[in-house]
């Protein structure tokens, strides 16, 4: 019986893997429990998925999952976490950036308070840059207001679940789940272990400004229909003004003067025509969330599981 399982989504993490795996191992040792690593391969181009093999070798609580193609953060994390075997899982980042030692920590409040979450909740970024640190407050401010305040704030993908939220999460038909906001949304008795976020102990950010911003529009989509909304607002409004600005026409033509208005036209067109495209395009980014459910194509495709095949001769140590 695997008690605890640990999945490590990667990408092109090939610098981190041996820091890695010599910070882990020891903390996990020392946890006298059965336990995995599940680490997820997300269709890395670098040596990736042949350094874990070759960990492999001499640890075999470590299992590689490959995914045939990059699919994102929160895909391989559905991977692992839909894979893994443990009563508790734990999903960390491969860059060391949250600190395993806490795993620790996580499973013992697990246990002692008999809890079904528990998330890290980073108490100290100062080693992410400014930008970073602006754009998750930012994030988690905006996030709180539409999922509510029982969300907990500074809280990413370091967590530990029980296997009763592992079950209900695979359930889910939900392509790729936002788990951050996921998770808290489903109810299940929490705690928070804080922790301080560390720097990237090697290589580079896996997460550039693009994705970052697609994380927090799936996060907004997936959570509220509010944007859809906006075009009610703005619909009313223009109306409101539109009445005024007739009532003012008729008394200034009342007067016997006609405003002449080449500028205010043009500029009242173009300005209502911006505001439908806009609200024309959020439209059709909840019509192509219905069409991609629809369609109900996997979020990944997992090319190969080692747990599924023993350890291959062509790798040598
Ligand atoms: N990651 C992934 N697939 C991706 C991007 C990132 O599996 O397409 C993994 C990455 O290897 C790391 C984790 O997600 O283990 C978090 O990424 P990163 O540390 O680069 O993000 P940051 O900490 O800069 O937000
Ligand atoms: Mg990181």
């Amino acid at each position: 019986m695997t008690a605890l399982s640990v999945v490590i989504p990667m990408y092109n993490e090939e610098a981190v893997i041996p820091v890695l795996v010599a910070r882990l191992r020891p903390v996990l040792d020392s946890l006298d429990v059965e336990y995995e690593v599940v680490a997820v391969d997300d269709g890395s181009a670098d040596d990736t998925a042949n350094l874990v093999e070759r960990c492999r070798l001499d640890w075999p609580q470590l299992r590689l999952i490959r995914l045939r193609r990059n699919s994102g953060h929160q895909a391989a994390l559905t991977a692992g976490l839909h894979r893994s075997a443990g009563d508790w899982v734990v999903s960390i980042d491969a860059d060391l950036q949250d600190p395993p030692e806490t795993i620790r920590e996580m499973l013992r409040v697990a246990r002692e308070e008999n809890v079904d979450v528990v998330y890290g909740v980073r108490s100290d970024r100062t080693t992410d840059t400014v930008f970073k640190r602006n754009t998750a407050g930012l994030y988690y401010r905006l996030m709180r207001r539409i999922v509510g305040p029982d969300l907990p704030s500074q809280a990413g993908d370091f967590r530990l679940v029980s296997r009763s939220v592992v079950e209900v999460l695979r359930r889910m038909p939900e392509r790729v789940p936002v788990y951050r906001l996921l998770i808290p949304s489903l109810g299940f008795s929490s705690r928070a272990v804080s922790y301080t976020r560390e720097r990237r102990a090697a290589g580079e950010t896996k997460y550039p400004l693009r994705k970052m911003v697609a994380l927090a529009w799936d996060s907004t989509a997936d959570f509220t229909a509010a944007p859809l909304r906006l075009a009610t607002w703005l619909g009313m409004a223009a109306f409101a003004a539109s009445l005024i600005a007739m009532v003012f026409g008729l008394v200034v033509w009342a007067n016997g003067t006609v405003i002449p208005g080449w500028t205010s036209l043009f500029l009242a067109v173009l300005l209502f025509a911006a505001v439908q495209l806009i609200c024309l395009g959020l439209l059709g980014e909840y019509v192509a969330r219905i069409y991609r459910t629809l369609q109900s194509r996997p979020a990944f495709h997992i090319g190969s599981d080692s747990a599924d095949t023993p350890v291959p001769a062509s790798v040598v140590p």
